[in-house]
């Protein structure tokens, strides 16, 4: 007789999913809610994204470890509470290694397999130059090794289609991607950017290496003008002149304005799946309208059909 296996197989990690190549990733980036209204925002963005069935969902990390027990405490509720796959972000700004250590064992302990180990921002704001904690890291690829040392972890890091803005380097960039596959990065997911070519051509730059890290796009749904021009002088991201000029002229239409911006990233992940792609993550803001509303809209389009 064979007896039937009834032990519970962990599910494939988000780079054996990419590897697969069976379908290009979607997944939703939230943020740590601060109080229990906006707990409530996260779950009910949540409720209203997991029937999408993402292939997976990460929660940020505050730059200074600012958010380390509210984001912990999110990636729980997430791979507790519902069936999706979770992906911890963490930074190593003012942080010892002995505090990374302790975030990575608390992921561990919670079973969160999945870490996006990123730089964060310097200390004193984006615009200051990078302090390294005295007992620390001072960037991401260490961070990489760092969290591959402790423990069985697939690790992401983060990617720039219009260049980092601390050195408007492209090149350096792409060698730092590079660099970060060898310390053990398994897949990049890309700061917001609104240009498809952009995109490729920072893939064509670290494929140019040798470097064959599977590349998501970030992207960005635009519901509000003025937030877009924050996060895009904060994130260095170029913003197209047409494009401002066109959200510049219903601006003071927020439903216009929403339904532009929908329009907006429909077309660039249209254009990016086309381009091949691997997968979009969507930077969700805790709200699920407008990113389902650019979903649903891309599966009208006939190559994306499910
Ligand atoms: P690094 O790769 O360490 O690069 C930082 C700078 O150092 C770059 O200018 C780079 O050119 C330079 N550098 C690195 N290595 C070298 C080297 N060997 N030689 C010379 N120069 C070098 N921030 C948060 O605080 N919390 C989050 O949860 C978070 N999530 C993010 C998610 C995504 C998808 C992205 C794209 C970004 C996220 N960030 C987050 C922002 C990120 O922390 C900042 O963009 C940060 O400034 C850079 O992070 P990094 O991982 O690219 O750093």
């Amino acid at each position: 007789m064979v007896e039937q296996d009834t032990a519970v197989r962990p599910s494939p990690t988000i780079a054996a999913v990419l590897a697969s190549g069976d379908h290009p990733t979607m997944s939703f980036e939230f943020f740590p809610p601060k109080d229990d209204a906006a707990q409530a925002q996260l779950a009910s963005a949540i409720t209203d994204l997991e029937p999408l069935r993402p292939d997976f969902v990460s929660v940020t990390y505050g730059a200074s470890g600012s958010t380390r027990e509210r984001t912990i405490a999110a990636t729980r509720y997430l791979s507790t509470r519902t069936s999706l796959r979770t992906m911890g972000h963490l930074t190593c700004t003012s942080q010892s290694v002995a505090e990374l250590e302790a975030a990575v064992a608390a992921y561990a302990e919670g079973g969160i397999r999945h870490v996006l180990a990123v730089r964060g921002d310097p200390p004193g704001g984006p615009s200051q130059p990078w302090v390294t904690h005295p007992d620390g890291l001072d960037n991401a690829t260490q961070l990489v090794r760092l969290v591959k040392a402790a423990g069985d972890f697939c690790v992401g890091v983060a990617a720039f289609p219009d260049g980092h803005p601390e050195h408007h380097d492209v090149d350096l960039d792409a060698r730092i991607l590079a660099e970060k596959e060898q310390a053990g990065a398994e897949f990049a997911i890309t700061q917001l950017f609104f240009d498809a070519d952009s995109y490729f051509r920072l893939v064509d730059r670290v494929r140019a290496l040798g470097c064959g890290l599977p590349i998501i796009a970030g992207i960005q749904p635009v519901t509000n003008v003025r937030q877009l021009e924050r996060f895009a002088t904060l994130s260095g991201a170029d913003l197209p002149a047409p494009m401002v000029a066109a959200l510049h002229a219903v601006a003071e239409d927020p439903a216009a304005v929403r339904e532009l911006g929908v329009e907006i990233a429909t077309e660039l992940c249209d254009r990016l799946l086309a381009g091949g792609a691997p997968g979009l993550q969507f930077f969700t803001l805790n709200r699920s309208t407008a990113t389902a509303e650019i979903l649903a809209r891309l599966r009208e389009i006939p190559p994306h059909r499910g």
